[in-house]
């Protein structure tokens, strides 16, 4: 059984919102290690509240199966579409986190400032849904076709922006998701920061590759502290 997962699951959305990327909205879900065809996933719920209870289990069509017959978030082709196309994700966030929001809006890049986010590459690609579905929709992942597009937007990329919208981020695992998703919405504050002091010196692509690995090595000494601080905050 995957108890420990949906434990760890229920943890991430805690740890989410207590370090200000998910709020009110916003999911993370983690692919079911034993069936890659399906992934776990919150039922229609705030993340701060979610518990393991609260978690259902989603087929890459978007089809929900709960023996409660439970539903889950409008936007759950963001995860079946990126699972179907990238075979090495096995986690993913998609957040409103609100520093990322200019970068999807003006054309100015969201790229690593500093060695925690290095895992952001060379750039961060930026979906326009209004190339996809016209002018006049609510900018939600709404369908299948949708969510194969942000797939393809988002390419072999850790993070994808979306315009006017949020972003997300992908990992290999649960730990490694929720840390991209956390120093994303901090890479973009320091540059918000950074810009105005002048032009700013970006890591290199080989400063980007080196730091994320070196990150990787590290990422349950972070997950131990949120994970504290996060169930301290709930208490
Ligand atoms: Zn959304």
């Amino acid at each position: 059984m995957n108890t420990e997962l949906l434990k760890e699951l229920a943890i991430a959305n805690r740890i989410l919102f207590n370090e200000g990327v998910l709020d009110g909205f916003g999911h993370i879900s983690v692919r079911n290690p034993e069936d890659s065809t399906r992934f776990f996933i919150a039922r229609t719920m705030a993340p701060a509240l979610v518990t393991p209870d609260d978690i259902v289990e989603v087929d890459l069509d978007g089809v929900v199966h709960d023996s409660q017959g439970r539903k889950t978030y409008t936007e759950r082709y963001i995860h079946s579409e990126i699972y179907r196309a990238r075979p090495d994700v096995h986690a993913i966030v998609h957040s409103h986190s609100p520093s990322v929001i200019p970068f999807g809006v003006t054309g100015y890049q969201l790229r690593p400032i500093c060695h925690m986010s290095g895992f952001l590459g060379a750039t961060t690609p930026v979906y326009e849904i209004r190339d996809f579905i016209g002018e006049t929709s609510d900018l939600l992942v709404r369908s299948q076709k949708l969510g194969r597009t942000l797939a393809d937007t988002l390419g072999k990329a850790t993070v994808a922006l979306m315009r006017g919208h949020g972003s997300v981020a992908v990992g290999e695992s649960i730990k490694q998701a929720v840390y991209r998703a956390i120093y994303t919405e901090n890479n973009a504050r320091l540059q918000l920061q950074a810009a105005p002091l002048g032009n700013i010196n970006f890591l290199t692509e080989g400063e980007a590759q080196a730091t994320s690995a070196m990150n990787d090595e590290h990422l349950d000494r972070p997950w131990q502290l949120w994970k504290r601080r996060a169930l301290e905050a709930s208490q």
